[in-house]
Order: C-alpha cells, then structure tokens, then sequence
C-alpha cells in the first residue's frame, strides 16, 4: 500500500527524522492559510501516489501569497502526467504547503527489503534529487549499501560508514546518522517494503532534512498497522482493485485484452504465461482463492465483465479444496447477471469436474470447453483475434 508524501513525512517526524515544516490542503484557500502560517514564501507539492512531479510541474516555489494562491488553483483538479504515472496521469486533489528550504546539496537514501540477503538494505547516494534508477544503470559506483541484520538493526557504524561515503559534511555527520536509525526504525516498526528519500537535503543552517519521502507498506502486514488503514486514499487506487479487495480477491489489472479467473497464484502466473506463450496478452491477474463461494467466484467474474478493455475471458480451475460445481454456478450467475456478450473459454480439472462441466454445458450460455491449459489458451487467444 503505498501513501503520500505528506503522510509518509508524518510518520517520519514521529520517529525522530527531520522534515520541513508544511500543512496538507484539500482547496485553494487551505493553501493559502498553511502559507500564512509559514510566513508568505512556500513551496505547493501537488500530492499524488507517484514520484516524478518537480520535472512535470508538480512542485511549484512560490515567492508570495499571490503566487500560493495561483500555482494551488492551477494545481488542484489538475492531471499531473509524470513518468511514474503512465500516459494518462493522475488528478491532483490535495496539495503539500511546505517551508522553501534553503538546499545546500541533495542526497538519496532508500531502504528495501533485499530478497537475496532476506535482509533489509540501506542504500545512499550522493546523486540526489535525480532518479536513483539512472543512477543506478551509469554510475553504479556513486550507490553504496549496507546490510542490516535484523537482531541487531542499523548499527551506528554502518550509518557513519554511509554518511562518509556520501560525504555529508562532517559536522553533519552525527544528525545524518540520527536521520537514518530514526528511518530505519519507522521502516521496520511499519512494515514497509520501500522507504526512499530523495531528495535528503543538508541546509544551510546545518539541518539534515528528508525533502521527500516515499513509504510502501508490506500488505500482509497492514492488519498490524489500522492507523495506516485509514491513511488509504481511494482516488489513487483502481475501483476494480477496490472492489476485489472487498470480496477477498487477489486482483491486479493489467494492460492485455484477455481476462482471467484463476484458483490458486502458482496456477494464475502460469496462466498468463501461457496465454503470452500463444501470442495473447492477459488483462489481469486474479486469483479467487481455495476455498471460493458462488458468490465470491460470481463477483470475480463480474470484475472482469466491467472492463472494456477485455476482448474475452479464460477460466481455468484446478479443482482441489475448490469444487468446479462452485465455479460453474459462480460462472453462469454472473454471466446471467451482467449478459455474456464476449467469448469465454473454460477449463476444469479436479473436485466434482462433471457436475461443473454439465453446469455449464445446461446453461445455455455460449462457452467454449478446453480440455487442457494449453487448449484454452490456444482457444481464447484466437478467439479474441
Ligand atoms: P518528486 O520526487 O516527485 O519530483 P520532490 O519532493 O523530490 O518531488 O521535489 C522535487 C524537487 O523539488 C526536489 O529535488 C527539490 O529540489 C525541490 N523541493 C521539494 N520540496 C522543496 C522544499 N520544501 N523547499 C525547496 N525545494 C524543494
Ligand atoms: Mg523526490
């Protein structure tokens, strides 16, 4: 789950990790209060789940109320196109008013959870306020690493031996070590998965600032975290994905044209690799789960009917703590429901496979039978061509 930048930089100051001081604000005259307060003279940071803004315009210094007051209703209600957001952006509906901090050099720092130690990874450069990603493909030797162990956490040795190889000033040294523990605790006490701030500025009174702050959130651990539940906005989420998470469906959308509704995640990757392997491109993932209901398998299919970009629709079940009677009734509900108006192909194996497969032969519904992954690929792929 991922959040704004002005919650992550919230949670942040609660662990001890500077910040500038700044105010959320939902409308122009918000801003221009939150700006008052900061003297006249602010930064307006359109508040969006990507990075990416200050090159495409979302980040605005302005020299006066007069000037808060322009970029925030140029900003507000304003699709922001950066290249983290894909071609068709994302709407602007709340806006960070920061203090305009006086910035004596940009920094990165980034922790993640490394897969290949199974360890949590602190990683800084001295290239910062530019994408860690270029950084990363020309010069791999400007990011350096330290691995943390997790019984002991960020040892304040690893946090020096970073901070020299960034070259933090030294009198600076001991608040940039103070930063990253404080980070580093934030990071682990929350769950996350990615904390990245870049920029980290030194200023030129002698501060360690985080100037941006990115936080995702592990979502096998937000049933730890309520208090990050309710820092959700549903705005930078995808309904379908919304609606799936009701029904305890694990849904991602894709780009392809070929719908799929799939038992189990093993079975539903090798799915879309299949329907890739025939020359077709899948619009989802979605596993429904083991233990599946009719009504839970009807809402599934129903998440894929609701899209038009969807040219057809395979389902393929493996039958084992999941009954293909269930997904059949599930099936042939939902396509009663909502009209079947696009090609689907249908795959059963296993539990009850003859009771699914009559469910659907007596339905009276247009459904093409496969009898193996590799049939029902072949079949749907051609089907939407
Ligand atoms: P993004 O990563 O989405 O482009 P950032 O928050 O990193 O957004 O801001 C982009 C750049 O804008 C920063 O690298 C910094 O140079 C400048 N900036 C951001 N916030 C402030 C601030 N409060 N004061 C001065 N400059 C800022
Ligand atoms: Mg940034």
């Amino acid at each position: 789950m991922n959040i704004h930048e002005y919650q992550g930089k919230e949670i942040l100051k609660a662990y001890g990790v500077s910040v500038p001081r700044g105010r959320v604000a939902f409308s122009v005259e918000e801003a221009v209060r939150a700006a008052e307060e900061l003297g006249g003279r602010a930064v307006v940071k359109a508040q969006i789940h990507a990075g990416g803004r200050g090159k495409a315009g979302g980040v605005k210094v302005a020299k006066s109320l007069e000037q808060v007051r322009e970029y925030a209703g140029q900003l507000l209600g304003s699709t922001l196109v950066t290249h983290q957001t894909g071609p068709e952006g994302k709407v602007v509906n709340r806006l960070l008013i920061e203090e305009l901090t006086d910035i004596q050099k940009e920094y990165y720092i980034g922790l993640v959870v490394d897969r290949g130690s199974g360890r949590v990874v602190m990683m800084a450069s001295e290239e910062g306020g530019t994408e860690i990603e270029e950084v990363a493909a020309k010069t791999p030797e400007k990011i350096v690493k330290e691995m943390i162990d997790p019984a002991v956490g960020l040892l304040p040795f690893q946090a020096r031996k970073l901070a020299y190889a960034i070259h933090i000033p030294k009198p600076l040294v001991d608040k940039a070590v103070q930063f990253m523990s404080g980070l580093y605790r934030a990071f682990v006490d929350k769950d996350c998965s990615v904390a990245e701030i870049n920029p980290l500025v030194v200023t030129g009174d002698g501060n360690v600032l985080a100037l941006d702050a990115k936080l995702n959130f592990d979502a096998n651990g937000l049933f730890r975290h309520t208090e990050l539940l309710e820092l959700r906005d549903p705005n930078e989420e995808d309904p379908r994905e919304q609606q799936a998470a009701k029904f305890g469906l694990s849904y991602i959308a894709l780009d392809g044209n070929i719908g799929c509704m799939v038992n189990g995640a093993g079975l539903a990757m090798a799915t879309m690799d299949i329907i890739k392997y025939y020359g077709g491109e899948p619009a989802n993932f979605l596993d429904v789960g083991g233990g599946a209901s009719t009504e839970k398998v009807s809402e599934a299919f129903k998440i894929i009917l609701q899209d038009d970009k969807v040219k057809g629709i395979l389902v393929n079940i493996f039958g084992g703590i999941m009954k293909c009677d269930v997904i059949a009734n599930g099936v042939v509900e939902a396509a009663r429901q909502l009209g079947l108006d696009r090609p689907l192909v249908v795959r059963l194996e296993g539990t009850n496979v003859d009771l699914g497969k009559k469910i659907l032969a007596e339905s009276g519904l247009k459904i093409v039978p496969a009898d193996s992954m590799a049939d029902a690929a072949e079949k749907i792929v051609s089907l939407v061509q």
